[in-house]
């Protein structure tokens, strides 16, 4: 298990904000750990995001602080996600920005799904 200290959490970014209901959202799917929704600035016919409920920023931060229950609920909503879309058969890209090379804008960690057309070899 990887050794990592809680990222700092700003409980005022834009997904968190949504979690509490401040902020609308055009909601695709949501459970006790995870909400899913679609993205305001698609990139794809189809662009999605998956978020958990709990205060994470980065994947380490997730995997090594949060319950094996919020890691399986993160994915298995991805999968749902992705089912309720009609992604799964056609296919589709999951991809997650983490930290600053990753170009992570929002600091609460989030998956996004891409699908509704054939996708680029490596990026949507
Ligand atoms: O770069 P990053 O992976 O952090 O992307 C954040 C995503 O959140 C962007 O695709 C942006 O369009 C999306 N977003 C959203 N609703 C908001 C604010 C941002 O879907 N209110």
């Amino acid at each position: 298990m990887p050794v990592n200290t809680r990222d700092p959490y700003d409980p005022t970014n834009i997904f968190a904000r949504i979690l509490r209901g401040e902020i609308p959202c055009r909601e695709i799917y949501q459970d006790a750990h995870a909400l899913a929704f679609h993205d305001i600035n698609p990139q794809a016919p189809v662009h999605a995001l998956v978020i958990p409920r709990g205060a994470y920023v980065s994947l380490a931060d997730f995997t090594v602080h949060a319950s094996d229950a919020e890691i399986a609920g993160l994915w298995r909503a991805v999968g749902i996600t992705a089912d309720l879309l009609a992604l799964t058969d056609p296919g589709y890209r999951i991809l997650s920005n983490i930290g600053g090379h990753g170009h992570q804008e929002v600091p609460h960690l989030h998956v996004h799904l891409f699908g509704g057309r054939q996708l680029g070899a490596m990026l949507p």
